[in-house]
Formats: C-alpha cells, structure tokens, sequence
C-alpha cells in the first residue's frame, strides 16, 4: 500500500503521518527529516541541499527523487509506503509513477490536509523541533514536558531556521505554485481524498484512519459519503 499525504507547511502532515504509520505498520519517508538528518551529519548530500532548505527552497527534483528511489530500495518490512512532503512538483510525481511502476506498485490514496493560511503561521511560529530525534512540538500545543527541552533526548529545542515568519510565507508561495497543481493530478484519477486539517489532530487522525479503514475493506473509495 503507498499513501501520500499532500499539505502545506505546517497542515500537520508530520504528525498525522508519525501516528499513522504506527497504526497501520507503515513505512514512513519524510523527505523533508531525511535531508534534515543529512544536513546535521553535514555529509555530502546534506551539505548540498542545506542551503535550498534554510531559504525555504524546493532541493532540485533530481536530488530529492534519487533520495526516495534509494530510500524505497532498502524495501519495507512493513505493509507499505507513507510518503510525507513528497511529491512536491509535477516532475517528482511522474517521476515516482515510474518508480512505483518499475517495483510492481501503484498508489492507493493521496489525502490532501487543507488549513486556512493564518492557521499555518500561527503554527509554524510557535513550533519547535529536537535537532536530535526531530520530534516536533509546539509552545502553546504540544509542550515538551520540561519546558524547551525534549521528552525524549532531554536536549534544548529550537526553532527550524525556515520556520521564521518570512521564510514560511515563502514556502507557502511555492507550495501554492508547485505542488497544488499535483491535486488535480491525483483528483483526476480519484486518489484524492479532502480533509480540513483545521480540526484538532485527533479528528483529523479519525477521519485519515476512517478512509484507509475502508480502502482497505473495500479497495476503494465507496464508502466515502458514508464516512463523512
Ligand atoms: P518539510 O519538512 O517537508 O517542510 O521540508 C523541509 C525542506 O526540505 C523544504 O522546504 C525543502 O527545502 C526540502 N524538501 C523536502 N521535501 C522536498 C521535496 N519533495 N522536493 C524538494 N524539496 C524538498
């Protein structure tokens, strides 16, 4: 099973997608953690795309699809794929049909989160991030249970560099301009699934897990009026 999750920055997809995976024994590949984890090893892939990423750029599509394509080749012990910020351009989306393709696979459902823009600043602005395990959490939402370190790795938190107020209204530009056309891609071929990401996680996570519930009974989207 290969899922997409399509949404702006800051619609939530991370969290939804850490949940999700674990619910339904999902591989999850977050393009956007993989080059995040490169560019604090500060190996030579990381030190290429930590430039594009600071100024909120999109990585040029042959980086970041060699990234999946060697992601996906380890194989996935789990029931399939959960793609998180991936595909972000009409080039990566055509470029990961051929991918699933060659391998014998295809995707099953794409969900498109959609938040209100003063939404998305609101929760960019107050997120926070652990540089060591990237565990996301927010100051007013999510508190780390000691104030500004991780629950986990008890390291202080920072802000992502590209979380700064300027630098999010500019990948909010782009991903208007390069990856909401991809929604008619997949609207097209009936992959594509709305949710109002504006709801509060544990809503949006019922709904996700409704749909793939059904998908997964019914191999379709039938059931989708009745899950409303
Ligand atoms: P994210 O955490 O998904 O918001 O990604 C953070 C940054 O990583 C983006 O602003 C881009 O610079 C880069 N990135 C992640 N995924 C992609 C992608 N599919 N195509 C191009 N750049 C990407």
């Amino acid at each position: 099973m290969v899922i997409l999750m399509i949404g702006p920055p800051g619609a939530g997809k991370g969290t939804q997608v850490e949940r999700l995976s674990r619910r339904y024994c999902l591989d999850k590949v977050g393009t956007g953690d993989i080059l995040r984890q490169e560019v604090v090893k500060k190996s030579e892939l990381g030190v290429k795309v930590e430039g594009y990423m600071k100024k909120g750029q999109l990585v040029p599509d042959d980086i970041i699809i060699d990234v999946v394509a060697g992601r996906m080749e380890w194989g996935s012990g789990c029931r399939g794929y959960l793609l998180d910020g991936f595909p972000r351009t009409q080039e990566q989306a055509q470029r990961l049909d051929h991918l699933l393709q060659e391998r014998g696979e295809k995707i099953d459902l794409v969900f498109n989160i959609e938040v209100s823009e003063p939404e998305l600043i609101r929760r960019i602005s107050g997120r926070r991030i652990c540089t060591k395990c990237f565990r996301l959490y927010h100051i007013d939402y999510l508190k780390p249970q000691v104030d500004e370190l991780c629950d986990y790795c008890g390291i202080p938190l920072i802000q992502r560099e590209d979380d700064r107020e300027e630098v999010v209204r500019k990948r909010l530009t782009l991903y208007r301009e390069e990856t909401e056309p991809l929604l008619e891609y997949y609207r097209c071929q009936s992959k594509l699934i709305d949710i109002n990401g504006n709801s509060h996680t544990e809503e949006v996570f019922r709904q996700i897990s409704a749909y793939i519930d059904s998908h997964l009974t019914h191999g379709s989207r039938s059931k989708k009026a009745e899950l409303k």
